[in-house]
């Protein structure tokens, strides 16, 4: 093969090896938790929700857990009928029914020695005939009874002076040295976004780099840190995450969850048959409508809403990304900005009317429309037309469904998402969770689907790289001409701000480094490599 195919082959053999085992070994036998005498000042800034201590923070819940489990019988009953109401309400079938009298005869009968002796009143009754519907009261009531006396002492005890220790180690300052670099996956506006591992863990990740001078050529600074500030307040399954955010001398970095199946424009346009499976277009929807509600959810808009910002990961799962163009709308707050991508931009926002989340669930029934019929409801597959014209037609024009993949209650949907106004369109009523309960979803149960246990439709292939070839991808010019004052310094500053709690926690557990680190036997060994 010529050189440049060689170059993709070597990128891609190492990509989809990973680093060396063997040094990551290594790396970690020299790590350590800081020393309790380190973490005193944290205590004060780690703040007194307990939501956020206990429940949000996958470190925080695990110590959280083993405090209750290590205390008395009450407190071990609350903790283990939270672990298995959660099992119930996820089973299935006879495992639902057996998972229910499991419950019944452990928690609610007054001479089992898990009885749940601390609710009172209406709720303890309930719990006792056992009734589907109260057992969310008895939930809440159980919350209610841990974040007082047991979250109290939890405070003050070892298991919470661990949890300091590992929110100190949190806090160490990221740089380029923490991660292995793999090749390029694609090409935003302000850098490109690569394969990257962290050293320590193993743990894959996407980072996208974003170019300091062409960010202040172009005044992109408030976009980036306003992207940024978006990723690290959301959570899901269904969007990219944000695990870590930092600086190197010529760029900023977003560290996010790794999507290696390829975005769905390429799977609707690239590869076999164009357009995809209504099974597969139904399930991404699914996910997609989790994921979009989880952002409308704290009043954000996302704005971006198309297949091509959709990434499968290596399951076949996906995830929403590119939030470069999310905006928050607190409260009642609407927005007239022209924002989005021609041809998946709804009426009110072509009329520059005043807006919110409607905008989303206009472009999501265009990205069904186009996942079934590989082009878009106002605008044939690469067909030259102006936008004033894509606009006029998805202002005036009927939808036509004339693909022959269309079937009644896929038309049925895309309809409904497509309702010129506002008021009329799914999505967009008061019950928003209402969405869910359209036919067109009937056969995917959204608790499952939210907890990430429904398989996927279609996998990947393990062995493909579904990214254009490393050379293919065009490299950046040089800009010149441009230095940065104190502002800018300051600019970096408040980007570069490290790990992302929930995340990375979630990554120290994942990678197995949480259990070593907490090992009690563990001895450390000095640093046997160099990169420092
Ligand atoms: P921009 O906002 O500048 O358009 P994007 O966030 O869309 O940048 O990223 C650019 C490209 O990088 C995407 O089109 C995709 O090919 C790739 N990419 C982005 N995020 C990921 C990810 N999390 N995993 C894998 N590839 C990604
Ligand atoms: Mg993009
Ligand atoms: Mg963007």
């Amino acid at each position: 093969c010529d050189m440049g195919g060689l170059d993709n082959l070597v990128a891609n053999t190492a990509y989809l090896k990973g680093g060396d085992e063997k040094e990551m070994r290594k790396r970690r036998r020299s790590l350590s938790l800081p020393k309790p005498e380190q973490c005193v000042s944290i205590r004060a800034t780690v703040g007194k929700e307990f939501e956020m201590l206990c429940e949000r923070q996958p470190v925080g819940k695990k110590f959280f857990r083993k405090f209750l489990l290590e205390s008395n019988p009450q407190y071990v009953a609350a903790a283990e009928f939270l672990d298995e109401l959660i099992d119930w309400d996820l089973a299935e079938g006879a495992g639902k029914d057996k998972s229910r009298t499991n419950i019944i005869n452990k928690f609610c009968k007054a001479d089992s020695k898990s009885f749940l002796s601390y609710l009172t009143g209406e709720v303890a009754d309930k719990c006792k005939a056992f009734e589907d519907v109260m057992m969310g009261k008895v939930t809440d009531a159980t919350r209610e009874y841990l974040k007082e006396k047991p979250f109290t002492e939890y405070q003050t005890s070892p298991n919470f002076d661990k949890f300091l220790q590992w929110k100190e180690y949190e806090k160490q300052k990221i740089t380029d040295k923490y991660f292995h670099e793999f090749r390029t996956l694609g090409k935003g506006g302000f850098g490109e976004v690569c394969a990257v591992q962290v050293k320590n863990s193993g743990q894959m990740y996407a980072c996208k780099k974003l170019c300091k001078k062409r960010l202040k050529q172009k005044n992109g600074e408030g976009m980036a840190l306003l992207e940024k500030q978006i990723l690290e307040k959301v959570n899901s399954l269904f969007l990219v995450n944000l695990s870590y955010a930092y600086d190197t001398k010529t760029h900023l970095c977003l560290v996010m969850t790794l999507m290696n199946g390829g975005d769905l424009r390429y799977h609707i346009y690239n590869i076999g048959e164009k357009g995809l499976e209504i099974g597969r277009i139904n399930y991404y929807i699914a996910q997609v409508t989790t994921g979009i509600l989880h952002l409308h959810s704290m009043d954000i808009a996302y704005r971006d809403m198309k297949p091509e910002n959709v990434l499968l990961d290596s399951f076949g799962q996906c995830r929403l990304s590119d939030l470069g163009l999310a905006v928050e709308l607190p409260g009642e707050k609407t927005i007239n900005q022209k924002a989005g991508t021609s041809g998946y931009m709804a009426p009110e926002i072509l009329k520059k009317e005043p807006y919110r989340m409607s905008v989303d669930w206009w472009a999501l029934g265009c990205s069904i429309y186009e996942m079934v019929a590989a082009r878009l409801p106002f605008k044939d597959y690469k067909e030259k037309v102006q936008k004033e014209e894509v606009a006029r037609r998805t202002l005036e024009d009927e939808c036509k469904y004339e693909h022959k993949n269309f079937d009644k209650g896929t038309k049925a949907i895309i309809d409904l998402f497509l309702k010129k106004k506002i008021d009329e369109r799914l999505g967009c009523h008061m019950f928003r969770k209402n969405t869910w309960k359209h036919e067109w979803f009937k056969s995917i149960n959204f608790l499952r689907l939210e907890a990430g246990l429904i398989d996927p439709p279609w996998v990947p292939k393990p062995n493909v790289v579904y990214a254009k070839d490393t050379g293919d991808i065009k490299d950046f010019s040089e800009i010149k001409g441009i230095v940065f004052d104190d502002k800018d310094d300051k600019f970096f500053k408040e980007f570069n701000t490290g790990a992302v709690p929930i995340a990375w926690q979630q990554e120290m557990i994942d990678s197995g480094l949480f259990d070593e680190l907490n090992d009690p036997n563990r001895k450390e060994s000095a640093p046997g490599y160099d990169d420092e």
